[in-house]
Formats: C-alpha cells, structure tokens, sequence
C-alpha cells in the first residue's frame, strides 16, 4: 500500500510555515491521543501517522528531503542491501543527506584525539608562595614502539575491516530512521589484525610511565591547574595527543591557613603580657617578624602585618598576614601562682566596673533580662 503524502495527512498545503505544520499536528496529536481513545486503534493509526509526517516536515532538512525524494528518501539505504551503508540498491545515498543529522556521513573519521589526564600534586605552603620546580611520574598511553601504533606483528599489516568495509561506521535500520553505529567488529578502527603484535595485543598503544618537570609558579593555589600540552594520551589513529593536567593541592600548613592571597595564624599570647603588653616573635613565611603587644590586648584581636601574605599568580602585590590574639589562660599552677591571682582577684572585685566593664556591662544585660 503507497504511504500517505505527509502533507496530506497534517492536512496542509506543501508551502505552509513551520508554525502551521506545528499547530496542524498539534490538534490532530490532540485529537487522535491514545489516551483519549482507549482501545480504538483506527485512532492510535492516525496518531502515529501524524507523528511520522510531524517528525520528517518540523525539520527543516528531513522536509526539504522528503520535497526532493518523497517517501523515498527515508526507505532507502536501510541494512537490506547488503551494503550497510545502503547506496547499493537505489543509487540514492541516504547519509549524504543526514550525514549531518547523524553525527557525521560515510567515511567518518576514526581518528581520535588522545584523552587529557589529570595528576593530583600536592605542595607544601612554603613551595606554593615561593614556587617550585619538581618531577612527576605519569601512567599514560603512549604508542606502541614494536608496531609503531599499528597493532599488527612486525612485518604484518592490519587489513580492512569486512564488516564495516574500513569505515569503522556500520547503518543500522531502527524503526523509521537509519541510524550509525560503531563497528561492533572493529570498534571504529576500520582495520582487522589477524596476528596481532605481541607487546600491544593489537591495541597500539601500551602503558607506560614517563616523568616530566613541572615548574609551579609562584602563589599558585588550591585546585589551579597547570596544562602540560601535549602530555596526555596517545592519540587513536595517529590523533593527536591529549594534554596533561597538574592540579595543585597545598597540604594543610601547621600554623598558617590561607585565604586567596592573605595568611592568617593564630597568637596564644600570656595573660599577663596581654594585660602589660610586650613584645613577641611571631614567624613568615620569610623569616620571623617582631609584633609589639599593647597593653590591655583582649582575645580576638587581629594584627595585620602588611605585604607578609601570599603573592597571587594573577596578582603583582602581596597579601597580608593577619594573627588572630588568643589570650591562653594559665593551666598547671603552682600554689604560689594561685596564691598571687587570689590576691590580685580581690583587690580586682573592689573595683570589678574598671578593670573589667565587659563582666559588668554583661551582668548588668543578664539582671535586666531575668528582671
Ligand atoms: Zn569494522
Ligand atoms: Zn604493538
């Protein structure tokens, strides 16, 4: 039985717009929905019909197909023939209309690129700030020597695929559409090894370990990458080789925590020199530096000493160094020390709103509250 002319069955004239095709399908899809029409299969008929003509006329090439050939341009270059890329029969080629709808037409390229690796370095701080230059070994796929990448043994070639004729592509009729496919054979290669090389098993490539330098720049942080080109993996096919990429991790500093380009630390400091005040060293990453405590410091105070941080890989100027004051209260005293803070704590209590206004001013907070 002949099939319908699509234009027929969406009930439109052969120059209607996109838009008229879409809204003729939509109430024809509307109308003939299965599930409007359980159990009526006359309806379900002219639901996929309409679907079929809906598909090949709302794409701008299937239609122009479809005006050029008619039914034809979709019958033609199925599995049937023999030929799995269909140009047999008819002399019509389908994929040299859908190439492109399909990923690629006949005689698609088996070459592929090498895959990009990654390589996990991890970095000390001090190596981060100053920039370093260090050694990695990698696993990679390199091309196979004996063969030189054919897979062949010595003195063998690889021949062409029967299968897929050494497009490494095969058709395969699905429904409606052809569709392409890799070779289940050869897995795209195109080639058949009849004695494979011994080193390679065929494969062309082997693992190998290379080592390489890599030159870290300075102020590199966190999770940056650094692109070794061409440093990856063998390409398939003679592609060309994937990149190699070193991603920076910095291993936990035991002083210092990072924040882009700034440090911070942290500065237990005395009880008594945090009421007296004085003076403490405190170390950088270049060298130590001398911080002078004021009297009367309290917990969380924050010096910052200028251009003491990290020089960003992006940025000309140093971050700072922030150090966060903890004052430490006293642990393991002798009775002599308890003795003395006994003293001093009661001469403190006869005057607690001036030595100490952040009790007081909180006390008073807490009896209001509660009052
Ligand atoms: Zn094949
Ligand atoms: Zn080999």
């Amino acid at each position: 039985m002949p099939k319908k002319d699509y234009y027929e069955i969406l009930g439109v004239n052969r120059d209607a717009s996109d838009e008229d095709i879409k809204k003729a399908y939509r109430k024809l899809a509307m109308k003939h929905h299965p599930d409007r029409n359980p159990d009526n299969p006359k309806a379900e008929e002219h639901f996929k019909e309409a679907k079929e003509a809906y598909e090949v006329l709302s794409d701008g090439q299937k239609r122009s197909a479809y005006d050029q050939y008619g039914h034809q341009a979709f019958e033609a270059g199925g599995m049937g023939g023999g030929s799995p890329f269909g140009a047999g029969a008819g002399g019509f080629d389908f994929s040299d209309i859908f190439g492109d709808i399909f990923g690629g037409g006949r005689g698609r390229s088996n070459v592929h690129r090498g895959a990009d690796l990654r390589y996990n370095l991890e970095i000390t701080l001090e190596q981060a700030a100053r920039g370093t230059e260090t050694q990695i070994r990698v696993p990679t796929m390199a091309e196979c020597e004996t063969c030189k990448g054919s897979g062949a043994k010595p003195g063998t070639s690889p021949t062409t695929c029967t299968t897929c004729s050494g497009h490494g592509q095969v058709r395969m009729q699905q429904g409606f559409f052809s569709i392409q496919q890799t070779c289940p054979r050869c897995h795209g290669s195109g080639k058949a090894i009849a004695s494979p090389c011994s080193v390679c098993h065929g494969a062309g490539r082997i693992k190998k370990h290379k080592t390489l330098a890599v030159k870290i720049p300075v102020g590199v942080d966190n999770d940056d990458r650094i692109r070794l080109s061409g440093e990856g993996e063998a390409g398939v096919n003679g592609g060309p080789t994937g990149d190699l990429y070193v991603v920076i991790h910095i291993t936990p500093h035991p002083v210092f925590q990072r924040d882009h380009n700034d440090l911070h630390c942290e500065m237990p400091i005395s009880f008594a020199t945090a009421a007296l005040g004085g003076e403490i060293e405190i170390p950088t990453l270049d060298g130590s530096a001398r911080i002078k405590i004021p009297q009367e410091t309290q917990s969380g105070k924050i010096f910052r000493l200028r251009g003491k941080g990290i020089k960003g890989v992006r940025s000309s100027t140093h971050g700072d160094l922030h150090c966060h004051v903890v004052v430490e209260t006293p642990i393991n005293l002798t009775e002599r020390q308890k003795e003395l803070l006994r003293e001093f704590e009661t001469i403190n209590e006869k005057d607690s709103a001036h030595h100490n206004p952040r009790a007081k001013s909180w006390m008073d907070k807490v009896k209001e509250f509660f009052g």
